[in-house]
Formats: C-alpha cells, structure tokens, sequence
C-alpha cells in the first residue's frame, strides 16, 4: 500500500474522533521542557508508535544554549487563613508558573502579589506562564479570583525539585526507498494546553502510526521535542545528516475552528512551501499563506541561517491570534474532532504529493498524439484537459507540480492523468 491508497481507504472522521481522543487522554499530564510529565507523555504515545526516547543530560552545551536543570512537581497550593485552599495544583496544572522553584512559608498578600500572574484581559482564564531560564516560584489564576484575595496571611507550598538530571525528547524514524528524508515536528512541554501543543502531538502521533503500515519513497522522520531547547538539542546532536531533510513541516495549533496557515520556510520557494500552497489552494477550505518570520516555533531554529532548512508551519490560527492561547480557555472544548479530521487530511495531502511528484516524458513530443484512437478523449473534460496539460508540458523538465501549478489543477487530477498516458506507453517516467 501507498500513501495514495492510504489516503484512500482511511475513514477521516473515525481518523479526527482518534485524534481527539489521544489528545483528551495527555491532557491531564502537567509536561514541562523537561521532567517526567514529559517522560509519561512519551510513554503514552508508545502505546501508538515505537517513539524511540532520548534523554541529554542537564548542562550539556547546545549551541549558544545550556541544557536547563529537570524539572518536576508533585504537588502545590495557596492556602487561607482559614487554611481553606485557594489555589490548588490538583485542580489544574497551569496554577503553578512552569519551573517554580520549591517554596513553603506564610506570606502576606502585598508579598505574596508579585508572584501571582493574572491576566486582565480575560479575566475568567488562568495563564499559561513559564519561568525557564531565571529561577523564581508563582501561581497563576484568573483575576476574577486575585480581585476577590483579602489581606492577611497566605500558606504557600510548593513541592517541586529543580535538579540535575535531563531533557527528554522522542523520535521516531520510517525508513522510505531513499535515505532523502521528510522532517515532521511537533513541540509537547506544554501542560494542560489543548490546541497549542498537544492537537499537533496527537495528529503527528496518528500520522506516524499510519505512514508506519505502507511503504513510502521518502524516510520519514518524526521528532516530539519541547520547544525551542528541544529543536536545538536535536539540531546540535544530527548536524552532520540535517543535509538529508528535503522536506519539512512543523506541525501545531491545528485543532481550533480558524482558517489554515501555512507559513513559509526561510527559503520561500522551497518545494514544501509550493506543495502546501497548491494543496491549501485544492482543499475547499479556507486559507492563508505567510512569509517567513524569525518568531513562531521550532520553524525558528530549522530556518536559522546556519541551517536554512525547506521546513514550514501548519496551523490553523496562529499562535498568539486566538484569545484562547496560553491560557486556560485552551482546552478540550476549544478543539473540536472536525477540524482535526481537516487538518489530517491537509497534512495527508501534502506529504501524498510529496510523495507522487515526478517528471514525465512525453513520447510523442511532435505534435499531440492521437487520443481517441487510445479510448482516452471521449469528449473534452478536465481529465482530458488534464492529459493534454501533462502531455505538453512533459518535455523531462516539468514536474507534476510545476503542471499542476500552470494548469490551475488540483494535482490529484494532474497525477491522475499522467498515471493513465503512462498506462498507455504515452509517456514514461524519469
Ligand atoms: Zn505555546
């Protein structure tokens, strides 16, 4: 089986529930860039595909980057004076600011303030924060609850450890005919986040089972790394094969309702930035294509300059554009199996032309051959417009895409139709 009949025989919507459903499944899990959150979620994903877990030692040198200190955290909370509690980790894991440091004592609210992280804006969500790189310990809560704190004195507990030990990622590799290889990313040190984080894990991850039952041209390689340390690790740790990846897509933010985004690597013209375009183009959806920009994901570091990779971005809305982001309004309600289900079948379609995208020579290159005698030009149509646009544009310098792109056709029809000459000896392959 091939990826054409892959795409053929998968049921999309059983395909959106499934991703749906890991998703509901790593959700509970409090990740971070580095701790045994991450650990478990890996270990979940195993029950799918053979993610291979790779672990690199705290103070290791990435780069210009220092692997940080693990992180990990069993428990945590603010009590009142009446020792009722007020914030509670076991409630939600996006109450702890990311990296806290351990902390136990009794604070005043005016000390207790500045580590309280709250978002105006939106004053029903919890943020999302993080403290990485600069120790430091706090809560974070909606404001509606902040402004309701009355002075006097706090219990404050965090039960956390901030030590050495290492950065875990996952990573799986499908060996194709060739060693060129497709690059497919996804970032999962998020904690309870639904759309940012865990509907790219969670599509990449049912991806990756699939393409791992049929065979393939390209090599796949999937990488479930924390973000942006993660992609550096990976990159510092595999410079000497990076050359293999002719392709790449980072994956992420694709289970919200908004349009797609497709953003394009460094280069522009990359053969992925021309696929996902003439697939988006075909798809009936509703669309947007943007340049490259050094700000996003782990696009960032496969499009660094000393890299420059063909990698590009899928989402749906962008990060940052929808309220719900790094907040707790993205959660299990925000992300519906639909738009997953749509998601899927765009990633399907874009690594199936991929896949299927040749150069043809036509073998009747003087003047066109006579195609009602084959049985193949019944009445002028699209499949014989689409013959006709392959026939003339094979010379064995056009590749399928380039004629689907001057034709204006889908290149599911394209490919069609030069499978059919093909078939008919009218053209062969190169
Ligand atoms: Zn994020």
């Amino acid at each position: 089986m091939n990826i054409v009949d892959l795409k053929k025989s998968l049921d999309f919507r059983e395909e959106g529930q499934e991703i749906y459903t890991l998703m509901a499944g790593l959700y509970p899990i409090c990740r971070s860039i580095t701790g045994n959150g991450y650990r478990e979620t890996m270990e979940a994903l195993r029950r799918y595909i053979p993610v291979e877990i790779h672990e690199i030692p705290s103070g290791t040198k990435v780069f210009d980057w220092t692997v940080p200190k693990e992180w990990n955290i069993r428990d945590a909370y603010v009590k009142n004076s009446k020792g009722e509690k007020i914030i509670d980790f076991q409630n939600s894991n996006l109450h702890v600011l990311n990296y806290s440091t351990p902390i136990k004592g009794v604070f005043p609210l005016k000390e207790l303030k500045p580590h309280l992280f709250t978002l105006p804006d939106r004053p029903e969500w919890i943020p999302y924060r993080t403290s990485y790189y600069e120790e430091n310990w706090g809560f974070c809560l909606s404001h509606n609850q902040l402004q309701r704190l009355e002075d006097g004195q706090y219990e404050v507990f965090i039960d956390s450890t901030l030590e050495k030990g290492s950065l875990t990622y996952g990573e799986i590799y499908l060996k194709g005919e060739k060693e060129e290889e497709i690059l497919i990313s996804c970032h999962a040190c998020h904690p309870s986040l639904a759309n940012d984080n865990l509907s790219g894990v969670s599509l990449t991850t049912l991806l990756a089972k699939h393409l791992g039952t049929i065979s393939h041209r390209f090599s796949y390689r999937f990488l479930f790394i924390p973000g942006t340390i993660g992609a550096i690790c990976w990159l510092s740790r595999n410079e000497p094969s990076v050359n293999r990846i002719k392709h790449g897509l980072v994956i992420t933010g694709v289970g919200d309702s908004g349009e797609f985004t497709y953003k394009k690597s460094r280069r522009g013209d990359a053969e992925i930035d021309r696929v996902a375009c003439q697939v988006l183009k075909h798809s009936g959806q509703a669309y947007n294509i943007i340049d490259f920009e050094p700000y996003g994901y782990d696009e960032r570091q496969y499009c660094s300059p000393g890299f420059d990779l063909p990698v590009g971005r899928l989402s749906r809305t962008p990060h940052g554009r929808y309220p719900e982001y790094h907040t707790s309004g993205d959660n299990l309600d925000f992300v519906q199996p639909q738009c997953l289900e749509d998601s899927f079948r765009i990633v399907l379609g874009i690594l199936e032309v991929l896949e299927e995208n040749c150069v043809y020579l036509n073998l009747n290159p003087k003047c066109e051959p006579q195609l009602g005698r084959r049985g193949l030009y019944n009445s002028i149509g699209v499949d014989a417009m689409a013959m006709l646009w392959v026939m003339n544009l094979s010379d064995g310098l056009h590749t399928l895409l380039d004629i689907g792109e001057r034709s204006g056709m889908s290149f599911e029809i394209i490919s069609t139709a030069g499978h059919k000459l093909y078939e008919h000896g009218l053209v062969e392959k190169i």
